[in-house]
């Protein structure tokens, strides 16, 4: 499955009608884990809470929205960006407003 169809397929369990969001942290090309946004938590605090802080460091998060439209801008929010910063996240990729991916370094 490509992480673009599975990032979709997790997507769709969120449980928050507005915003369907995913998250999945890769390194090397190898998933680390998946997850989706809930009510009080965003798919990627969620998913940087199930792993050891230690295998966190030089991983991508990528993200995507789903919207009742479509494919929506999937940009992590500041406190993601820096708790992914503090947790040694080298880069996010997620959906823009056009729904193309943009790449980005945490920083
Ligand atoms: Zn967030």
């Amino acid at each position: 499955m490509s992480f673009q169809k599975l990032l979709i397929k997790t997507a769709k369990l969120s449980p928050v009608k507005q915003f369907k969001h995913a998250s999945i942290l890769t390194k090397g090309g190898a998933i680390l884990a998946v997850d989706y946004n809930g009510n009080f938590y965003h798919a990627e605090a969620n998913v940087l809470k199930q792993l050891w802080p230690s295998k966190i460091k030089g991983t991508t998060m990528i993200n995507i929205r789903i919207t009742q439209t479509g494919i929506g801008m999937s940009r992590p929010c500041k406190n993601c960006l820096n708790l992914m910063k503090l947790m040694g996240v080298a880069k996010v990729i997620y959906t823009g407003r056009d729904g193309k991916n943009v790449m980005e370094r945490v920083r």
